[in-house]
């Protein structure tokens, strides 16, 4: 596949396609952004949902780009009734699996027939997209996957065939779901060191062989193995070993991030290139004027991301447990986190509260998470916010919900040493307690010296490590110019 050279005098043209859910369009966009930097014409390919979404909250002009980055979309095939739901991850994984292979392939077809633009010469997709191997290997270009979520979680799905092998999952039914049974130790992964069942990617823990997440994991875990390349958002001082260990199963695979760091080192915010965006929520920038009225790591941030949902109660002990710590607190709260109800925090507490929060309702977290104000971070352990909070030196108080974010999060307090951990079903004490440790506590304070130890680190690696794997990934796979 390598072998692909782009012929001299051309521009090299990119196909970039995200999984179509925020946290994975985010980061392919900083690739994008890199690779335009780098002399590529992008094509970035959205589904036709998330592109009118983005045209909705920012704009009818949003995704006009420049012209030689260009937004196209597939439909995804999901029934409009469907729709609402973006956190509905397991019908959006069967729907991209199943219908876009075929409207990806048109719209190939469809650019390369078209005189203004270079032919497509290689493509950058999501690792849960890997339908688009089959286009890549018919149109005879290079593959780059990206797995998004970090190597610890992209380790753990790669050994997902090892746990139904030895009939760990699927689970037998709800029964095993004790904390007993989940406290089982996983000590067969090499370079994970531990573990126990909790603490795998939660799709792990199904309870049906024909569950979609289980065998959709072990389905693109399995294809990865294909792509010219794999990429991950993660830097070697972070995961030396979980990356070897990858390595060791699919050789082709290099650290390039944190990317959104590479991406400020090579791009102005305000060039036209820089003020490319793509948030699906309209963002709120007025916490960052409320932030810089605040004392250095003084305030406590709180932001589930995109996906998570929890329950209305859930939210009113987050609510209580925050109110309780007396401390200020930005508290994002998407419109859609409480499942099938409007996301409604008590009257009350908005009254005891007032003179010392600020609510939104999506933020510019990127920038939040690197302001001096912020001193902890209430997370739910997304790859994305973890990585941003390192690279801002904030220590986190961890409520993992879904996917890998369990690893991320045991990563997070016991290897990493800058989490805490919160239970699931969530107590105002217990947040209360954490929050304060956070901020006040003498862990707290280890942990934010440890966060600015990774903060540190990650800088280098975006003019380091990362940057010389990036380039070599451009050079030998997106380039062509040899294998590797
Ligand atoms: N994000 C944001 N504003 C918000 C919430 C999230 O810009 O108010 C961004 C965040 O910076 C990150 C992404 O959305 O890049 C969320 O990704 P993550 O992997 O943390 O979680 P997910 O949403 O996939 O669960």
């Amino acid at each position: 596949m390598a072998s692909h050279v782009v012929s001299s005098g051309q521009k090299p043209h990119v196909v970039c396609v995200p999984f179509p859910a925020q946290g994975h369009i985010n980061p392919i966009l900083q690739v994008a952004k890199l690779l335009h930097a780098k002399g590529f014409h992008v094509t970035f390919v959205n589904t036709v949902y998330n592109h009118n979404r983005l045209l909705r909250s920012r704009g009818p002009n949003a995704l006009d780009g420049l012209h030689s980055f260009r937004f196209e979309s597939i439909p995804d095939g999901l029934p409009e009734t469907n729709k609402a739901a973006t956190q509905d991850v397991p019908s959006l994984c069967e729907a991209t699996m199943k219908n876009c292979l075929a409207p990806f392939k048109e719209l190939l077809r469809r650019i390369n027939s078209r005189g203004d633009v270079p032919p497509v010469s290689c493509i950058v997709a999501d690792g849960v997209m890997s339908f688009t191997l089959d286009a890549a290997e018919e149109l005879g270009v290079p593959e780059v996957l990206f797995w998004t979520p970090s190597a610890c979680g992209f380790l753990a799905y790669l050994h997902f065939y090892g746990f139904i092998e030895k009939g760990l999952s699927p689970l037998k039914d709800e029964s095993c779901l004790t904390k007993e049974h989940l406290d089982t130790k996983i000590d067969w992964i090499p370079s994970m060191r531990n573990l126990r069942l909790n603490d795998i990617p939660s799709f792990i823990r199904a309870t049906n062989p024909d569950d979609i997440m289980l065998n959709f994991f072990v389905h693109e875990a399995e294809r990865a193995k294909r792509a010219s390349a794999i990429i991950l958002n993660t830097f070697d001082d972070l995961e030396h070993d979980v990356i070897q260990s990858i390595q060791s199963l699919i050789p082709q695979v290099y650290s390039t991030g944190p990317l959104h760091l590479l991406v400020n080192r090579e791009i102005e915010e305000d060039s036209e290139l820089g003020r490319i965006a793509t948030n699906l929520w309209r963002e709120d920038t007025e916490c960052l004027d409320w932030l810089d009225t605040k004392s250095r790591n003084s305030v406590v941030y709180v932001n589930f991301g995109s996906i998570t949902v929890m329950s209305a109660q859930q939210l009113v002990e987050f609510a209580w447990g925050l109110a309780s710590t007396k401390k200020d607190f930005l508290w994002v709260i998407r419109p859609d986190i409480v499942a099938g109800d409007a996301a409604v925090v008590p009257p009350e507490f908005l009254i005891e509260t007032a003179d010392r929060r600020m609510l939104a309702s999506w933020c510019p977290q990127e920038k939040v998470l690197s302001h001096p104000a912020i001193g902890g971070f209430l997370t739910h352990s997304g790859w994305n916010s973890t990585l941003e909070s390192l690279c801002g030196g904030v220590p986190m108080v961890c409520w993992p919900f879904f996917a890998e974010q369990q690893t991320n999060c045991k990563y997070c307090c016991d290897e990493w040493e800058v989490g805490i951990e919160i239970g699931g079903d969530v107590k105002r004490d217990e947040v209360e307690a954490a929050v304060r440790e956070l901020m006040d506590g003498e862990k707290g304070k280890k942990m934010r010296e440890k966060a600015e130890e990774w903060r540190r680190l990650a800088e280098e690696a975006a003019y380091g490590s990362s940057e010389l794997n990036f380039q070599m990934v451009v050079n030998k796979v997106l380039l062509g110019q040899q294998k590797t």
